[in-house]
Parts: structure tokens; C-alpha cells; sequence
């Protein structure tokens, strides 16, 4: 305990002598006044504080309760009437073009899983080296690498390499390549398309899916699956899978699965935008409609949101048992994440992670369980241990927005600051450069 507290303080010292702000050098931070939000309603990752202050410096969460109060000298910020958030994680994402972690930022998301970054580094045109570099502007990127059969999903997008495997032998290579390029974890497809596509495609074989989880874990990786139909995702848990990537999409799971994940606490990212999108049942039209939301897709996000899914696609999707077995998995205790999916036709980085989150409470989720699903569940399941919540020590990733979406959840829209390592963004500048671009054509 002692010993983390210690690295907790060093990595504090660290980050402060790190930043770029005038009176950031380690000798002054303890003089620096910092920031200090007073009367705001408060949800922390897990409980909600119906009204406190939250003291921001150095970049680093240093105070938060109902009894704190603003140091001398602080800025204050009158929070009356508002709520503060952790910064939002995107549980899964990929770039939709160069602008998807500015996008994501201006949206309050400070974290995106990037969940198959050879895509997200093509359509940002960035080497995959480069990923987790994000700037000061931009939400911080999580990069994990994809390993299918050869000729299965992943493999359909131009330009993209991907790594592949057919034989245990070869998942382990792959797996050793993906860690050698900086993959923070692993993203396997265990999936032949029989819920999406109109025909199936070749995927890992069952023993080659466990000795590519196997291989992930010796070397301290987790291992995300791709199995949408009930029996894969059921084999894909019993192989020893540390998450699913999506929900299941053609039956209810069986309990056995269920109880399985909830003891072990495999994850679930549910995408359901993204399922409903490939299911014909769309979320675009909402999101150019939205006043908060709107303004704040980019030029690249605008191009393949008029993308459809094609007609023939998603035969197999059944929206409800998506919800269903959403909500039975959390009522067991299984994690649930949100997930944006971004990257795919239909969906916008940054902007569908908000319309997630009301998918997710329409499966059944309370408004404080689906932003928790966005901030402490993710930050806790990918290992973020500096992120995730409002606790002293942590960087300072917030949100704060008008009203109460701990109640309405849609609130999470309506943002009125950012910040990233306690730097505010300036979204104005960055709604009016897009507004230019519009504008311009
Ligand atoms: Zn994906």
C-alpha cells in the first residue's frame, strides 16, 4: 500500500513537472492555486455527491467531497445547477478519420479503446507507433491489436494490415508481434459473420482462439473477443476471454455463461448503436438533429454516417434479445461497458457514445449504472488506474455539464467544459473551425 502511494506521488511529481502550464515546475506546484469547482453535483465513477467541490492542479485530481473547501487563491467555478463527471472512455473505437480524437475530446470522451488500431491509424493516416501519442487536444488513445483467421473479419478493409493465424503456433507469433508494436491488449475474432453477414467467413478455429488468449496472458495482456452468435461468445468466456467486444445478438445467453462472466468479471461492451445501425435501425438522423450534438461531427464522421449498412446485412441481429441479454448480463453482475463502435457506416465518433449511453438505459440500465459503464468500469477493466473516476491522486479528465444526467442521462450532452490533465479544451474553437469547414463547401 505504502509502496503505491509513493509511485502514485511520483508519477504526480512527474506529470506536473511535465506540464506545460506557467507555474507548472515541480518546486512551485504545492504554491499553485489550482482550480476549484464548489456547489456541483458530483458523480465520481461509482456514487454521486449531490453537492460538492472538486479541487483541480497540477493536472491531478487533489480534492473532492461535500466538505472540501476551495484553497486561497484557486479560480472558482460556480457549478450550481450543473454535474461533474469523470472524463468518458469510449470502450471501443476506432478512428473515423483524423479528426476522431479532437471530435472526441470537444464531447467530454478524454479515453477511447482503440479496439483495432491498424484501422483507426489508416483512417487517421498515423503509424500505429504513433496512436497512443495523443495531443493535448485530443482524447487519449488506447491501442489494442486485432488477430483473425486469414480471410476472416478484419481482414475486409483496404489498405489495412492485419495480423493473422491458423495454427496455435502462429497466434503465439502474432500475439508476441501485436505486444512488440505496443498492443495494450489483444482483440481476438471468434465470429464467421453468421448473425451479420449473408454469408459466412472463415474464423479462428476453437483451439486456436484458446491459444491466443493463452498467449495473451503469458504476456499479461487481456484478450477481447468478437463473437456475436450466443455459442461463440458462451466457448469464447469458457477459452478463458477477458472481455466480449460486443453483446450477443441472435439468443438470450445461457446462465451458465452468464454466472461464468459475473464470478470472473468478464466484461461486456454491449455496442448496441452499432447493432441496431447494422440492423437497420439507425441513430443518424438523431444525431444531426441534436443541437449539442450535431455541430460537433466532423467532415469525416458526416461522410460515413451516409454510409448504410448493406440491405442484406444483419439477418440474423434480434434488437431485442441485443437489449435483453444487455440487461440480463448486468443483473447477474457482469461488467457492462459503453461502446461507440466509431469507425463503422452509421456511427460518429464522439457523438454516438452519448447516443449509447440512453441505448444502454433503455436496455435497462439506471442512468448512474450507464455513466458508470463509461468512466470507472472501463478505466477498472482496462487496467487505467490513473483515470476512470474523481478521486484524489487522479488526473484531472472532467466533464461538467447543465442539469442532472444522473437522472437524465441524455444530460451528458449538454457539456459546458473539459478538460484533459486539467487543461480546459476550447471547444468553441473547435465547433467554430468545423462550423468554417461546412461552411466552405
Ligand atoms: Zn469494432
Amino acid at each position: 500500500m505504502r509502496q503505491s502511494r509513493s509511485l502514485v506521488g511520483a508519477l504526480a511529481l512527474l506529470a506536473v513537472a511535465g506540464c506545460a502550464t506557467p507555474r507548472g515546475s515541480a518546486e512551485t506546484a504545492g504554491a499553485e492555486p489550482g482550480l476549484a469547482i464548489r456547489n456541483v453535483r458530483i458523480f465520481d465513477g461509482e456514487r454521486v455527491i449531490p453537492e460538492g467541490t472538486v479541487v483541480v492542479r497540477g493536472g491531478k485530481i487533489v480534492a473532492v467531497g461535500a466538505d472540501v473547501s476551495p484553497p486561497e487563491g484557486a479560480e472558482i467555478l460556480d457549478g450550481q445547477g450543473q454535474t461533474l463527471l469523470p472524463g468518458l472512455v469510449d470502450a471501443h473505437f476506432h478512428a473515423d478519420g483524423p479528426d476522431a480524437y479532437r471530435a472526441s475530446l470537444a464531447l467530454g470522451i478524454t479515453t477511447v479503446i482503440d479496439m483495432f488500431a491498424e484501422l483507426s491509424a489508416g483512417a487517421a493516416r498515423l503509424s500505429v507507433a504513433e496512436l497512443p501519442r495523443r495531443g493535448v487536444d485530443e482524447a487519449d488513445s488506447i491501442m489494442g491489436l486485432l488477430i483473425t483467421s486469414p480471410g476472416g473479419h478484419g481482414t475486409e478493409y483496404p489498405g489495412v494490415t492485419v495480423l493473422t493465424a491458423s495454427t496455435p503456433q502462429e497466434c503465439e507469433k502474432a500475439v508476441d508481434a501485436a505486444v512488440a508494436a505496443g498492443s495494450r491488449y489483444i482483440k481476438l475474432v471468434y465470429d464467421a459473420g453468421e448473425t451479420v453477414l449473408p454469408k459466412t467467413i472463415p474464423t479462428l478455429d476453437r483451439e486456436v482462439l484458446v491459444a491466443c488468449i493463452q498467449a495473451a496472458h503469458a504476456h499479461n495482456r487481456l484478450a477481447v473477443v468478437h463473437a456475436l452468435p450466443g455459442q461463440r461468445a458462451h466457448e469464447a468466456v469458457e477459452a478463458g476471454a477477458d472481455g466480449l467486444a460486443h453483446c450477443i445478438t441472435d439468443t438470450m445467453p445461457e446462465t451458465a455463461l452468464v454466472r461464468r462472466m459475473a464470478e470472473r468479471k468478464v466484461f461486456l461492451i454491449p455496442t448496441l448503436a452499432v447493432a441496431f445501425s447494422v440492423a437497420h435501425q439507425g441513430h443518424v438522423e438523431v444525431l444531426k438533429a441534436d443541437p449539442l450534438l450535431g455541430p460537433y461531427l466532423t467532415p469525416s464522421s458526416l461522410r460515413l454516417m451516409a454510409v448504410q449498412f448493406p440491405p442484406e446485412f444483419g439477418a440474423g441481429l434480434r434488437p431485442d434479445v441485443m437489449r435483453q441479454s444487455t440487461r440480463m448480463m448486468l443483473e447477474a453482475g457482469v461488467p457492462v461497458l459503453a461502446g461507440s463502435d466509431a469507425g463503422n457506416p452509421g456511427v460518429a465518433a464522439g457523438a454516438t457514445l452519448h447516443y449509447e449511453l440512453e441505448m444502454l438505459v433503455s436496455a435497462g440500465l439506471t442512468p448512474v449504472q450507464a455513466l458508470a459503464a463509461a468512466t470507472a468500469l472501463p478505466a477498472r477493466a482496462f487496467q487505467l488506474a490513473d483515470r476512470g473516476r474523481i478521486a484524489p491522486g487522479l488526473r484531472a479528465d472532467l466533464v461538467l455539464v447543465r442539469g442532472d444526467p444522473t437522472v437524465d442521462v441524455r444530460q451528458t450532452r449538454d457539456i459546458l467544459a473539459v478538460w484533459k490533465e486539467g487543461r480546459r479544451l476550447d471547444r468553441d474553437a473547435w465547433r467554430a473551425r468545423l462550423e468554417a469547414t461546412r461552411s466552405s463547401k
